[in-house]
């Protein structure tokens, strides 16, 4: 428990003195040397002030109240300067899946971010890979882990769009020799990049960074909400899926007695995953302006470009955007040895993707930091301009805000995810996809 006076407090990690502005990435319990924080309730660090030494390297590391891009850039590219777009500092596009149909199956996308990581792993690049997974005993709950064979590693795969700690993990792996294969969100490669600059031991232990695009976790309540409200109760559950069964995939609760369950009509996109952003986005993700994981050696994201005919180009791929050399070693050297299978789309017009969420993290995010910075509420600190922006844009901006705070009541976020994954929204979804279809097609 933290019994440590304002003033010590402001010395240590913004999280174990605000939770709106903490990521829970779990960087400060990976960097404390003396085991002082770790990961409490809700995945917010917990401090044990008896043996914290105030050596400050959790405060260095955070990336929740202050995030310089420029020395983030500077340090991952050698640029002085902070990404200027969604995109950020990139040498080469492809779409890929990964050759193995085990992984592609298994795979958010196509498999990508575990054929990266399988690649290293199986030619003795790296001793084992940092993953994410739901908790086998307690299926509700992700958790971080170090997957060291195929098979921990296919249980790492798929998408969850929940909080997980990920960085706490670093504390383990400075013991161990290394090094290790690192897949992680934008907000988990802001503090590891800050503390690889410092920490002399960790630095070396981490081959590559693997980023993945990000639109906002989700509030861990999400999962026993979702299932509770289709009748389940969680200690029915052996696994739950953010992204089940056929590409793009659904969420869906794995019964102990062998039963699949759906939780929700249309795809996770179509049907889920959007509208639960309105309803499960934790603060701090909502003011996060790095949607493509800007610092990392390559970022993964969905491959969302559609066709002429308004219908997905690239189903079960994924986006991959090369952002160093190293980078692109790794993709070189997996696609070399028959591990990935690569298109290079650097210099193809049509390939467009991500306009939402270019929209959400390059104007909603930045408004929203802003004003509220004006009205003196917990924002972080960038040191990125705010782009210019519309009347219309800044009333968007405060509806879904206005949503989002509505949500924080309980009673209000659980109606409205039952109607939304209910029969009921059977026509909204279609509408929606219809729209987006029509917006495609012809371009
Ligand atoms: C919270 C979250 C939000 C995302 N939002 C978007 C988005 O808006 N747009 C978009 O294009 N892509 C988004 N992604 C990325 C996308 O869902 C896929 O992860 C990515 O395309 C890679 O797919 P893949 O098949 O190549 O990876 P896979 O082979 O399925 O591997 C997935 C990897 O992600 C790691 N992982 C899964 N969940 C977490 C987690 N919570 N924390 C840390 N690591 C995790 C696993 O350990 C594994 O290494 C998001 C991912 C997450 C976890």
């Amino acid at each position: 428990m933290s019994c440590k006076s304002d003033a010590d407090l402001s010395r240590l990690s913004i999280g174990l003195s605000n939770h709106e502005l903490c990521t829970r990435c779990g960087t400060c319990t990976g960097a404390c040397p003396t085991n002082a924080i770790s990961v409490g309730e809700d995945r917010y660090p917990e401090l044990d002030a008896v043996k914290c030494i105030d050596c400050g390297l959790c405060k260095t590391a955070c990336p929740g109240d202050v995030v310089d891009f420029t020395a983030l850039a500077h340090h991952t590219y050698g640029e002085r300067k902070a990404p200027q777009d969604f995109d950020g500092n990139v040498i080469a596009r492809y779409v890929a899946y990964a050759r193995d149909e085990r992984i592609r199956q298994g795979g958010a996308g196509g498999g990508v971010v575990t054929a990266l990581l399988w690649d290293q792993l199986k030619h003795g690049d790296v001793e084992g890979c940092l993953g994410a997974r739901m908790n086998p005993s307690r299926p509700w709950e992700g958790e971080y882990f170090i997957a060291r064979t195929y098979e921990e590693l296919l249980a790492s795969q798929g998408s969850k769009y929940t909080i997980i700690p990920l960085n706490a993990v670093l504390a383990e792996i400075r013991e161990l020799d290394g090094p290790f294969g690192y897949a992680a969100l934008p907000c988990q490669i802001h503090g590891y990049r800050n503390l690889e600059r410092v920490d002399e031991v960790l630095a070396p232990k981490i081959y590559a960074v693997v980023g993945l695009f990000c639109g906002g976790a989700l509030e861990p309540s999400l999962v026993t909400d979702l299932v509770e409200s289709k009748g389940i109760s969680p200690s029915e559950l052996r696994d739950f899926q953010f992204r089940g069964g056929d590409w793009p995939g659904k969420m869906r609760a794995i019964l102990k007695s062998g039963e699949v369950r759906d939780l929700h009509y249309s795809n996770y996109k179509d049907g889920a995953y959007n509208y639960f952003t309105a309803l499960y986005m934790p603060k701090r993700c909502q003011t996060c302006i790095d949607g493509s994981a800007y610092y990392s050696d390559v970022s993964v994201g969905d491959a969302w470009t559609r066709d002429k005919a308004g219908n997905y180009a690239y189903p079960r791929h994924s986006r991959l955007l090369v952002r160093t050399d190293k980078g692109h070693d790794i993709v070189k050297r997996a696609a070399e040895r028959g591990t990935l299978a690569i298109k290079d789309v650097t210099t193809d017009p049509n390939y467009q993707t991500h306009k939402l969420h270019t929209k959400r993290k390059g104007i909603v995010a930045p408004i929203r930091v802003e004003r509220y910075k004006a009205a003196k509420r917990p924002a972080p600190e960038y040191d990125v301009p705010i782009p210019e922006v519309t009347t219309r844009e800044k009333v968007v901006e405060r509806l879904v805000t206005g949503m989002l705070d509505l949500a924080k009541i309980r009673r209000v976020r659980v109606t409205i995810l039952r109607l939304v994954t209910s029969k009921l929204a059977i026509p909204l979804i279609r509408f929606r996809q219809f729209v987006k279809k029509r917006k495609y097609r012809g371009r």
